[in-house]
């Protein structure tokens, strides 16, 4: 199917853009085509859309339910309990309601790490985004639960799943304080085995990286990188706490670095030191983390926190800056995950948001990226295109009244 945005602001410049097998194809004003359906961008800016690096689709239903507490004893106390009352189709729905959220705001792909990530397969082919959906490896170092963890990972591998040209499949490590180093070994066989991308959370407390010096003489990125697990296709989230050799190290290999500013600030997990890694030629992607830790998933909120936090980390006002961290929420994600997206180009793909140029958020307009990155709330994006398919448009989400009203009801469940 062939669309054509009419009269839409290209950088600046009001212009034409025709999008044609899921790709940008043409881009100049005065376009004219029977066949395509035309879309009037009168006052409307198309930029990139959001690819969020890092998240848990699943956890939704958990949004406000514990807050204000240290990682740990969120974890033990409050997350794992009520996770293990999680059914697959509990899953599906809180994964759709989370990708709902993720359009709402801008954002087509995302990087998923969860139990039973063949539901989240699911949600996300209804929806009509982009996923690397990566089932969680987590064996709290019990051989019997290795076992299962292995069996389960083989049968999610062959399991069958429909929209294989938005959709893939992966792998997680969930981390080296829950995960034996004999499961982080056979993930990391297994992702290569299948060309995987595989994604783990590292370095993201003081208490992690003083644990693993203690248990295994090293820092997490070092034993990480010890077990094969490190290079472009594993996508390391938090990264927080890094010596000057793991910089080095993630720098060389090339590992694509996730951070998560707004969850980093919210469990107080410390601050990214975002220059630093630029200074070193890291690549830099952003991600929201679950709605249980964050708690929304806009890319908007993630980009500003990011700026900020740079900022106050390196004590200069310079770091951080609008273009690079929009790069970051956009483009450097895109390329982490292999996708050639991004950037609104003829050949890209045709993943796209369409601004409100009227929006006050958005006005005065002197520099539209400053714009999205400190000033923008969700109002102000008024169309999603992904792959060339409309998924939001006036603001509006089909199925998303009936798919917030299911929330509701199951959220009763889980309230006490
Ligand atoms: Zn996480």
């Amino acid at each position: 199917m062939s669309l054509l945005l009419k009269n839409v602001t290209h950088q600046g410049e009001i212009t034409d853009i025709l999008i044609e097998n899921g790709h940008f194809a043409h881009i100049a004003p005065n376009q004219n085509t029977f066949s395509a359906q035309v879309l009037d961008c009168h006052n409307k800016a198309i930029l990139p859309a959001f690819y969020n690096l890092h998240s848990h689709a699943g956890m939704s239903i958990f949004r406000g339910l514990s807050d204000d507490k240290e990682l740990f004893s969120w974890l033990n106390q409050d997350i794992w309990p009520r996770e293990a009352k999680l059914t697959p189709d509990m899953i599906y729905l809180a994964s759709k309601f989370s990708i709902l959220e993720m359009i709402k705001t801008g954002t087509v792909f995302f990087l998923d790490m969860y139990f039973e990530q063949q539901e989240i397969l699911k949600a996300a082919t209804e929806m009509g985004v982009r996923t690397i959906s990566a089932l969680t490896g987590l064996d709290l170092f019990d051989a019997a639960k290795t076992k299962a963890e292995k069996e389960k990972i083989e049968k999610y591998i062959t399991c069958p799943y429909d929209n294989k040209e938005l959709c893939r499949k992966g792998l997680m490590i969930h981390a080296v304080y829950s995960v034996s180093e004999d499961l982080i070994r056979y993930i990391v066989k297994r992702a290569k085995g299948e060309n995987f991308y595989l994604t783990l959370h590292a370095s993201e407390t003081a208490k992690e990286v003083e644990d693993c010096l203690q248990t295994h003489g090293c820092t997490p990125i070092e034993y990480l990188n010890k077990l094969g697990a490190l290079d472009s296709q594993t996508i390391v989230a938090h990264a927080v706490h890094l010596t000057d050799n793991d910089i080095a190290l993630l720098a060389r290999k090339k590992v694509p670095l996730c951070t998560n500013p707004i969850s980093n600030y919210k469990l107080a997990s410390g601050l990214f030191m975002l220059q630093k890694l630029q200074k070193a030629g890291c690549v830099l992607t952003l991600g929201t983390d679950s709605m249980a830790s964050n708690n929304n998933l806009s890319m908007l909120d993630e980009m500003k926190t990011c700026a900020l936090s740079a900022k106050i980390q390196s004590g200069d006002a310079t770091a951080g800056c609008a273009e690079d961290i929009f790069a970051m929420a956009t483009v450097n994600g895109a390329k982490a995950v292999g996708l050639d997206a991004g950037v609104i180009e003829e050949g890209k793909l045709a993943d796209c948001i369409l601004v409100d140029l009227n929006n006050h958020f958005l006005v005065p307009n002197y520099n539209l990226i400053s714009n999205m990155v400190y000033s923008a709330d969700s109002s102000c994006i008024d169309t999603v295109i992904c792959n060339g398919n409309i998924l939001m448009q006036n603001h509006v989400v089909p199925g998303e009244k009936e798919l917030i009203t299911e929330i509701k009801k199951l959220s009763n469940f889980f309230r006490n």
